[in-house]
């Protein structure tokens, strides 16, 4: 990385996503109000995910990457599950990344939830865009949706391949984390831990998405008073890591008004230890000085230009290797496709 001027800063990392949902957004109502975060999973995210194809995934891919780079984001580490469409759905988001220019580090999130044939074709996806030299990790739904069989073997997958699994973790009280323990190492990456006790003696990088939990009415994990390393995501809620940096700020305080945003600050550049290719990405910014006092309280700071690996991806305020308007177009035609087939299941 080269010396920053104060108005720039590396590029932002989301260390935990799902480019598969960035076209949810508009579609069909469940048919009934969801009442708590299982029914919503039920409901709304296992309808959804049911109903992907690898062109709808595509082309979701494609939209979520542009609007990171929008917001300063240059490396995304996602997590990815189209039960009816796994085989090949790791290079496709890779692809469409790519394409855009936003560093991805794919996942097939394993589930016992289709059986064991659907656990089967999700540790293949996972072992055949590594072996193929892709940048991931081994996913995993959760512990309540995975036999004690399906961890172990998602967990040596990703030891033969030098990788940590990524996992969620405790997101609800349902969840059946305990299973993780005695798998989980320092490269894991334990996603939310709301419910976890701070004693849970799970290691690996916890990553706190406050907009989702508060969207799901899960609680707040008070993620400062774990051992472990701490990072930011989304959970699929797109890619701004400045917003999300700003409402884990304000969560901390609703918790304990003493928290400086240093702490949260912390959490964000703990994106870096988990994505260091980013470190090579420089983000010019329309604001003057990018320190966290200032960030917790000003919104609307967006990039100016941004540079991955010294290439220019974002000048003027539009992406220079696709044509935005292009992607908006044809992820609007496949959302179309998506809702048209989610009214039929
Ligand atoms: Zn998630």
């Amino acid at each position: 990385m080269g010396t920053l001027a104060a108005d720039q800063t590396p590029g932002l990392v989301c260390a935990h996503h799902h480019l598969y949902s960035t076209l949810a957004r508009g579609m069909p109502a469940p048919p009934r109000t969801p009442t708590e975060f299982l029914e919503i999973l039920e409901l709304v995210w296992w309808r959804l995910d049911r109903a992907l194809d690898l062109d709808v995934i595509y082309h979701s891919a494609r939209l979520g990457a542009l609007e990171a780079l929008a917001a300063g984001c240059t490396a995304i580490i996602d997590h990815h599950e189209s039960p009816n469409a796994i085989d090949d759905s790791l290079s496709v988001i890779a692809e469409a990344c790519a394409e855009v220019g936003v560093r991805v580090s794919c996942s097939y999130g394993v589930t016992d939830r289709h059986g064991p044939e659907g656990a089967e074709a999700g540790l293949a996806e996972n072992d055949r865009f590594l072996s193929s030299g892709g940048r991931g990790m081994v996913g995993l739904h959760a512990g309540f949706t995975c036999s004690d069989e399906t961890i172990a073997a998602a967990a040596a997958l990703a030891q033969t391949h030098g990788v940590g699994v990524h996992v969620h973790v405790a997101e609800g009280p349902a969840d059946t984390w305990q299973k993780l323990r005695g798998h989980a190492t320092n490269d894991w990456l334990l996603i939310h831990g709301v419910h976890l006790p701070d004693d849970h003696d799970l290691s690996g990088t916890i990553v706190h998405n406050p907009r989702s939990n508060m969207n799901n009415g899960v609680g707040y994990a008070v993620p400062r008073r774990f051992a472990n390393p701490v990072a930011l995501g989304t959970d699929g809620i797109g890619a701004d890591m400045l917003d999300e940096f700003r409402l884990a700020f304000v969560k901390a305080r609703e918790d304990d008004v003493t928290v400086g945003p240093d702490v949260a600050w912390g959490w964000l550049r703990t994106g870096w230890d988990l994505f260091p290719e980013a470190l090579n990405d420089a983000v010019t910014w329309n604001y003057p000085v990018m320190d966290s006092w200032r960030l917790a309280y000003s919104t609307q700071v967006s990039p100016t230009t941004i540079e991955i690996d010294g290439e220019v991806v974002w000048a003027d305020g539009s992406p220079t290797k696709v044509d935005a308007d292009e992607v908006r177009r044809s992820a609007a035609e496949a959302a179309q496709t998506l809702f048209d087939r989610l009214e039929g299941l």
